[in-house]
């Protein structure tokens, strides 16, 4: 999401490239193992077996072998979060408690980020207060049978009965239009504009993105409310279909578990929690949305769905499946019983019971199948149909053509048609196929380019100096990426009269996304110790070959000339020639 009028003034962005432990964002996502001085393990970006993940923190740089992706610990921010640039500056400035600068004028009605942070944390401040000061509130908790640890640890809170509470409490404070850009507060048409609390006498589930930035907030009546639930309104932080309740505290351990539990509401993740299952998050009562499962792939290889057995819940079951499926995922079902969800099967049966149901949860895809062709489905040939058509569909999502395969196969024996008619109702092409199945990454990247090549030289500290003249013009460097890592090293090779530290040249090229990323993998991809003279032999084979194209570039142009009247542009283009033939000359003979 991008947060708008921040100012991202390059002494902030500077700051922050400072501060940031790459080895620290890392860790929250995977487990790292010191191996010299880097961190290898498990890459938190794609799924793996074995760890092809490497983190360099001196140099505050990342590599993964498996998936290609490099960068800086920005760059591993904002793939981790989601979070774009200038939001990922600013939740990693308010990490490291770096002051952002005071926000721009008001742009279009658009509020500064900063102050919106600012706002739901004085809410859930408030609510928080509201909460320890409430006897009944917190009688309502004891009897739902939920720990103070666990309120503290998920921030819940109250918001009281009445109107104008929060309005009156974070008032003095706070703009109206920041509170309504906030999400917490409405306009009534009736009464003149006059503001009012959205959350009235409700207990408050304060929301966080997955790298733990409250977002906004979940309300459920105390009373007979006839919405039960409430949340914020959207706003420029709050995208339901983006979000999963309880992201933050579960990510971890889903990544250890290589699962995570996926339920409805805000109490079945705290009844999970309180269960002993913290790798639960709630997709808070909309149907799943692809964004969300591409969440959920993130964290863990399998989801165990512990949506309501109730008839909403089934829907809303069927509906998820495929968004799940799509995304690899192992999916399993856990049923708690009829009419019962995490919480209510919690506090009727204790946590043993929630906890077998989650771990007993079957196979998905599985059951589909089961339910799609039931014993009697020989009997009409419609039916036989029908039921190869409803299996080709749910199959049709799942990315792994041998899972495909399996479960097909065993369909198909069910429904008693050869394998390949369902093959054919899933027009499987054969180009993603051919795409799904081609080498990995880590093979194709294993011939470097001469260019990335002489740049690793460059920056390898056992590397002897050279004489300033061995260094080529930036020219030679046709890949822009390479040729502007290249610009840095060679301006403060040229101020300090020696190859410069690699974290000089991070610095140097002030967060160019490409050009980082480029340098994250030429120094993390593993190293050939530089043979004697090779660098200088690399630099003259980068050179000669730029000479050769510039001279072909030089006849063809100099052929045009010719025939025109341009005199002077030719007399150029000649010299030019006879300049870079000679060079040329020279560079074969030494
Ligand atoms: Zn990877």
């Amino acid at each position: 999401m991008s947060l708008r009028n921040v100012q991202l003034t390059p002494q902030l962005v500077q700051a922050v490239r400072d501060a940031v432990d790459i080895v620290a964002i890392a860790s929250e996502h995977t487990k790292l193992r010191r191996n010299g001085r880097r961190h290898v393990g498990l890459c938190p970006l794609h799924k793996e077996k074995t760890p092809s993940f490497s983190v360099d923190g001196e140099q505050g740089l990342f590599y993964c072998f498996g998936c290609g992706s490099g960068g800086d610990a920005i760059k591993l921010h904002m793939l981790l979060s989601g979070d774009d640039f200038s939001a990922a500056i600013e939740s990693l400035a308010l990490r490291y408690g770096i002051p952002l600068p005071a926000p721009g004028r008001e742009k279009k009605g658009g509020r500064a980020a900063p102050e919106l942070d600012r706002v739901l944390e004085a809410a859930e401040d408030f609510f928080m207060r509201a909460l320890e000061r409430s006897p009944s509130a917190k009688g309502y908790l004891e009897r739902r049978q939920i720990p103070a640890e666990l309120a503290r640890r998920f921030k819940l809170g109250l918001a009281p009965p009445g109107w104008r509470n929060l309005v009156e409490a974070l008032g003095p404070h706070f703009k109206l239009t920041e509170l309504e850009a906030a999400g917490l507060v409405g306009r009534s048409e009736r009464r003149g504009g006059e503001p009012y609390d959205r959350f009235r006498n409700r207990l408050i589930f304060p929301i966080r993105n997955a790298s733990g930035r409250l977002v906004g907030f979940g309300g459920r009546t105390l009373e007979d409310d006839k919405a039960k639930y409430i949340n914020s309104a959207e706003t420029d932080r709050f995208h339901k279909g983006m979000l999963l309740y309880g992201l933050d505290l579960a990510r971890r351990r889903a990544r250890e578990a290589g699962r995570i539990l996926l339920v409805e509401g805000y109490f079945d993740v705290i009844a999970a929690a309180a269960s002993g299952v913290e790798e639960v998050v709630a997709s808070m009562g909309t149907s799943l949305t692809g964004d969300q499962s591409r969440l959920l792939a993130r964290y863990a290889e399998e989801v165990i769905v512990g949506y309501d057995s109730d008839q909403a819940g089934e829907q809303a079951y069927r509906r998820a499946l495929p968004e799940l499926l799509a995304q690899g995922l192992n999916v399993r079902r856990a049923r708690f019983g009829e009419g019962h969800d995490p919480d209510s099967l919690r506090l009727a049966r204790g946590v043993e019971a929630v906890r077998r149901a989650i771990d007993e949860g079957s196979d998905a895809v599985a059951d589909e199948i089961h339910r799609l062709t039931p014993p009697d489905v020989h009997r009409s040939p419609r039916r036989r149909a029908d039921a190869a058509k409803a299996v080709a569909d749910l199959l049709k999502p799942i990315p792994d053509s041998v899972l495909r395969y399996t479960y097909g196969r065993d369909a198909a024996d069910r429904i008693g048609v050869p394998v390949e008619l369902l093959w054919k109702r899933l027009a499987i092409d054969s180009r993603s196929l051919a795409k799904e199945e081609g080498a990995p990454a880590s093979e194709r990247k294993l011939v470097r380019s001469l260019e990335e090549r002489a740049l690793e030289l460059l920056l390898d500290p056992r590397q002897p100096a050279l004489v300033p003249e061995a260094m080529p013009p930036e020219e030679v460097f046709l890949d822009p990426a390479a040729r502007n890592i290249f610009r840095v090293v060679n301006a403060l090779y040229t101020a300090a009269e020696g190859f410069p530290e690699p974290k000089a040249v991070v610095a140097g090229l002030k967060g160019e996304r490409d050009a980082v990323d480029l340098l994250a993998r030429i120094l993390l991809e593993g190293r050939f110790a530089p043979a004697e003279g090779e660098l200088v032999g690399v630099l003259s084979h980068l050179r000669r070959r730029w000479m050769q194209t510039r001279l072909r570039e030089i006849g063809t142009q100099i052929r045009e000339v010719a025939r025109g009247s341009d005199d002077e542009r030719l007399e150029r283009l000649l010299e030019e020639k006879e300049r870079l033939s000679r060079s040329l000359h020279h560079l074969g003979e030494s």
